[in-house]
């Protein structure tokens, strides 16, 4: 029996547990919490900060392959750990994600297009951004930016000041797109083959993704094209594992926003919503198995639940209704604006969304 160890306990950690364990792997998962949701079914747990070496060498030692649900390892470990472990995935792909501007100009460097944006690091970087690239723009933290954090979008001159309470952080500012939509795609690759799931449609509210809409609204044609760039790109920048790209979609055009070298929350529909689900596949990458094409089974809505809907949730649940898949990450504590949970609500559009299900949640 192969052990799968996983840097990081949350969410992600315990659906890949969830997954490891119907393909009889055994799993470890490290975390600093000692109520990590993953700790609760997991078969091992190391109780450890993400920075801590040896730490991290024994999750290492005591598994056949390492993966990781947590973007921010520090690369110097990680690199040397690689070079004598089995973390499949490596470290490159989630230098290439940790900085905007190195993620940006490898994606377009990878063939991938993006908004126009230029490199901020002091108050005449950034006037000299604002010029280059116009109102309104977006200004973004380089690192450790998630869900909105670390943001201000610049509408006017007014706008500067919020921007420039961030610096000397190293910032990003970039052209705002007035997107139709957000779409991303999530792809595994085992160096050979490479398969995508489905393209969802995501809705974010405040920074946060909230909906996750399969199939998304677009033609045949913005589809080949989204999957042969983002496979393309996987291809060429050589990396193997799962891999999430963000996408703002414009009429046909599209804008490379962001990766992420792991599971993604707009893929969590993939478990109920199609064949075989993100969390499945990257196991199988993981335990050298054949890859399985995904294929979506019917459609399919994910609502993320933060910590004002997890009531509704749990009310949701007791209904036990059929089509209506209801995950509780099992966290201790519970706030609003934190990832308490979602739904997957199977064979069902939009507008009987809308219609039944909207009305039941705080987070419209
Ligand atoms: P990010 O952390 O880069 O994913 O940004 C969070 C959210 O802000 C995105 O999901 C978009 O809704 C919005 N956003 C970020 N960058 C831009 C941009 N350049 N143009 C328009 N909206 C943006």
């Amino acid at each position: 029996m192969k052990t799968i160890g996983i840097i990081g306990g949350g969410q992600l950690g315990l659906m890949i547990v969830e997954q490891a364990q119907i393909l009889g792997a055994k799993t470890i998962c490290l975390d600093p919490a000692s109520d990590a949701p993953a700790f609760k079914i997991c078969d091992e747990q190391i109780i450890a900060k993400f920075d801590d070496e040896r730490a991290l060498e024994e999750l290492c030692q005591r598994s056949n392959v390492v993966t990781y649900e947590f973007e921010n390892i520090p690369g110097d470990l990680l690199i040397s750990l690689e070079k004598k472990y089995n973390i499949k995935q490596g470290f490159r792909p989630l230098f290439d994600s940790q900085d905007r501007v190195r993620e940006k100009n490898n994606a377009r460097t990878n063939g991938l297009p993006t908004a126009d944006f230029a490199e901020v690091h002091d108050m005449e970087s950034l006037i000299e951004g604002v010029k280059k690239i116009g109102y309104p723009c977006v200004f973004k933290t380089r690192t450790l930016g998630y869900d909105g954090h670390g943001q201000v979008v610049l509408k006017s001159e007014d706008d500067i000041a919020k921007a420039a309470s961030f610096l000397p952080i190293p910032a990003i500012l970039e052209e705002f797109i007035p997107f139709d939509f957000e779409a991303s795609v999530v792809m595994v690759s085992d160096g050979e083959q490479i398969i995508n799931f489905p393209i969802g449609r995501n809705i974010h509210t405040d920074g946060i993704l909230d909906l996750c809409i399969v199939p998304a609204p677009i033609s045949e044609t913005l589809r080949k094209k989204i999957e042969t760039l983002s496979k393309d790109f996987m291809r060429k920048c050589g990396y193997k594992g799962i891999l999430t790209i963000e996408f703002f979609v414009k009429g046909d055009e599209i804008y490379f926003n962001e990766m992420a070298p792991r599971p993604h929350n707009s893929g969590h529909y993939t478990i109920e919503g199609c064949n075989t689900n993100q969390f499945m596949e990257l196991c199988r990458f993981l335990l050298d198995m054949e890859l399985q094409e995904p294929r979506l089974l019917s459609p399919t809505i994910m609502k993320n639940i933060l910590g004002q809907d997890l009531e509704s949730a749990e009310e949701i649940a007791e209904e036990k209704l059929p089509n209506v898949h209801v995950h509780i990450y099992g966290k201790t504590v519970s706030k609003p604006k934190r990832k308490m949970g979602h739904i997957t609500f199977t064979e069902m559009e939009i507008a009987e969304y809308e219609q039944k299900w909207r009305s039941r949640f705080f987070q419209k």
